[in-house]
């Protein structure tokens, strides 16, 4: 099943696979840098329009797969 991450706030969505395996490694080490300075982390990484926005990445199942936007497939 695929999945993808999308902003608490803004909607955003990652569903690059790459993009989102890259995000994920780092994970670990954004979410100790938010509770540094004494933040609970609520997604799994920052939004690419974080200044804007603030929202964080969540993880999502795709449970429908490409719905009615552009196929990347090869
Ligand atoms: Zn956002």
């Amino acid at each position: 099943m695929a999945i993808k991450l999308v902003c608490d706030r803004c909607g955003a969505e990652l569903d690059k696979r790459e993009a989102i395996e890259l995000a994920l490694e780092g994970t670990a080490a954004w979410q100790a840098s938010v509770r540094d300075r004494g933040d609970e982390p609520r997604g799994v990484f920052p939004c690419e329009n974080y200044i804007r926005c603030r929202g964080e990445m969540i993880i999502r199942e795709d449970k429908n797969g490409h719905k009615g936007g552009k196929t990347n497939k090869r």
